[in-house]
């Protein structure tokens, strides 16, 4: 028989890309497209766009593969919400993206949800549907909820009404207890909320018209996914306690694996649920953005080869693109310290890269503060992933070994879950 493999999409800020494995996590294919553009009046036609995606993306999947895909899932955008019509499973109007705000809702949410709660933000996705509900939702019969990657799973396996705690997050659902609290269970709206699963559960088999129109088998079954970025984390596959992935992209975002639950909305930090384990994540403004501010990549790639990394620099810069940080140090208004600039470039960048490394090194201290898992090892991701140089400095700094992940694709993290989902299955 042909080996099982396994496929994962990812629905990205920016696009959509697919990934194949195997078992043993051999990408067999990949490919990925842009959203196209659809108008419908004056806005996007967003969920035509990701339909469409979705679609042309089980195209690119090579034929001789198909039949071979035992099971299929999905990521999102966190709090990109689509509120449907139960009995059609029409959209009711177009959906609210993740970066959208709804701060009309906010004094109502603050008012019902425990201080400090994470759906206490304006693009909360629980803000976005009591902003729906108390424009149309009172007359509204027959009405639901679904996250960006549910429904696009849905589109796969048609039993409306299914999202995964990842995703839930944000309408307020507690991993913890595994249920809607009872602040939110006592609410009008409280039936449009779909019933949660964790990610990489099986829902039911793949739509037998979807599986005709391209090719797949009968067995192959569709599992609930995550968000974007908690599949970008899977993919580096740091399954133990105290791994961790640091994304070096514009901002620097870290992610520890961790036994005990920590939220401080003080700095940005929270915790989301991965099975017995919680994902510990938080955000600083420092990162590449700044770097890109100074120097172009290419003179970045010039300058770093030029740096001894077991060389301690002494320059201590606080590199920001503006005044702003939040995570590890909570300052609204602190400002960028680039200065002094020495005459040397190379001395600079290695001043920046070292400072950026000291501001990690105390974001994973300020997390063990809070109560987290011990940090152990660092895996990188992002765009300074690629600098060795960099990488040298952070061990030191860090004094931890760090390496390169092997894989940051979220696809390939919704493949993971996708072989979790079969499992569970099988069992
Ligand atoms: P985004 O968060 O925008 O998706 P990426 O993960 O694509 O970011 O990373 C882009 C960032 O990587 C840029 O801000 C750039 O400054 C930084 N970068 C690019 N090349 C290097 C390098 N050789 N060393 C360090 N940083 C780099």
């Amino acid at each position: 028989a042909s080996e099982r493999l396994y496929l994962g999409l990812d629905f990205g800020t920016s696009g959509a890309r697919f990934a194949i494995i195997d078992k043993h996590g051999t990408v067999q294919a990949e490919a990925k497209r842009e959203y196209p553009i659809y108008l419908s009046g004056e806005s996007y036609d967003w969920t035509r766009s990701w339909k469409e995606t979705l679609f042309s993306l089980l195209e690119y999947v090579p034929i001789h593969l198909r039949k071979q895909i035992v099971s299929i899932s999905i990521d999102g955008t966190s709090a990109t919400t689509i509120i449907l019509d139960s009995d059609t499973g029409e959209p009711l109007g177009r959906p609210f993206l993740y970066n959208e705000s709804c701060p009309d809702a906010l004094p109502l949410v603050e008012s019902i949800a425990p201080p400090n709660h994470t759906v206490c933000t304006g693009s909360s996705t629980l803000c976005k549907l009591v902003s729906w509900w108390n424009r149309v939702g009172l007359n509204r019969k027959s009405a639901l909820l679904l996250h960006q990657a549910d429904w696009l799973l849905w589109l796969l396996h048609g039993k409306l009404g299914v999202t995964d705690y990842n995703n839930a997050l944000k309408v307020g659902y507690d991993p913890e207890v595994d249920s809607y609290p009872p602040w939110l269970v006592c609410q009008p709206y409280y039936h449009l909320l779909p019933s949660v699963f964790a990610p990489g559960t099986p829902i039911t088999s793949l739509k037998e018209e979807i599986r005709s129109k391209f090719g797949f088998e009968n067995d192959c079954i569709v599992c609930t996914g995550t968000t974007d970025s908690i599949a970008a984390f899977l993919a580096a596959r740091a399954t133990e306690p105290g791994k961790a992935v640091t994304s070096l992209g514009s901002t620097l975002a870290i992610k520890l694996l961790s036994n005990t639950r920590i939220d401080d909305s003080r700095f940005g930090v929270y915790s989301h649920r991965l099975d017995d384990k919680w994902l510990v994540g938080g955000a600083s403004n420092t990162g590449g953005a700044v770097l890109r501010q100074l120097f172009t990549d290419d003179q970045l790639e010039k300058l770093s080869e030029q740096i001894n990394p077991s060389q301690t620099s002494l320059l201590d810069y606080y590199p920001l693109p503006k005044p702003g940080e939040r995570f590890p140090v909570a300052d609204p208004n602190l400002a960028p310290r680039l200065l002094p600039r020495p005459e040397n470039d190379v001395e600079y960048l290695h001043g920046i890269l070292e400072s950026i490394a000291r501001i990690e090194a105390n974001a994973y201290g300020l997390l063990k503060e809070l109560g987290a898992s011990q940090v152990n090892q660092v895996f990188t991701a992002g765009g300074g992933a690629k600098n060795d140089k960099w990488i040298k400095i952070r061990e030191r700094v860090l004094g931890l070994p760090v390496y390169r992940a092997n894989q940051t694709e979220a696809a390939y993290g919704a493949a993971l879950l996708a072989i979790k989902g079969h499992q569970h299955n099988i069992l």
